[in-house]
């Protein structure tokens, strides 16, 4: 991978794969089949696909009104949850694009809250500004936000260095 592709993306060279197999394209259609059956312009905007532990695969579907926004992952989610997968493996979500055709769409601040949750190791595929890559949840939010009580270190104060005072 060349400097440039890193530059652009933001994203650290050895934590984002552009090589992706069979089971990630699946994921990606079925991700696109169901936004092509549902997709309506405010009530379903994204879809989602995720692969359970087994190898199966869950759908979800944003559902969101005037004020409210409920993302496709967290129905996927919870789809997988209901089918007793224990973890999961990987998710991607789909939107339209100006063509109304699903693009691979990068999951939100909340969504990778929620999906570091069940499992640090999920791939994620993503939208690096243009090609479609994967990415492990804890690489995508390398910093969550937890309690100070929760964290398994003592968290020293901020403070200065010496030799800046
Ligand atoms: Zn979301």
């Amino acid at each position: 991978m060349d400097a440039s592709r890193q530059e652009r993306s933001g994203v650290e060279v050895n934590v984002i794969s552009f090589e992706l197999d069979a089971s990630d394209v699946e994921l990606y259609e079925a991700a696109r089949g169901l936004l092509l059956t549902a997709h309506h312009t405010e009530n379903h905007r994204v879809a989602a696909a995720m692969r359970g532990e087994s190898g199966a695969i869950y759908l979800g579907l944003h559902i969101g009104s005037k004020r409210l926004n409920v993302c496709a992952e967290s129905s996927a989610l919870a789809n997988a949850r209901m089918a007793q997968e224990p973890s999961i493996h990987s998710v991607v979500a789909v939107s339209m694009d100006g063509e109304g055709e699903p693009q691979v769409t990068n999951p939100c601040g909340l969504c990778r809250e929620l999906l570091r949750t069940y499992g640090t190791e999920t791939s994620v595929l993503i939208d690096a500004e243009g090609e479609v890559g994967k990415i492990r949840i804890k690489d995508l939010l390398p910093y969550p936000w937890m309690r100070a009580a929760e964290t398994e270190w003592d968290t020293r104060p901020p403070r200065m260095e010496e030799s800046v005072r």
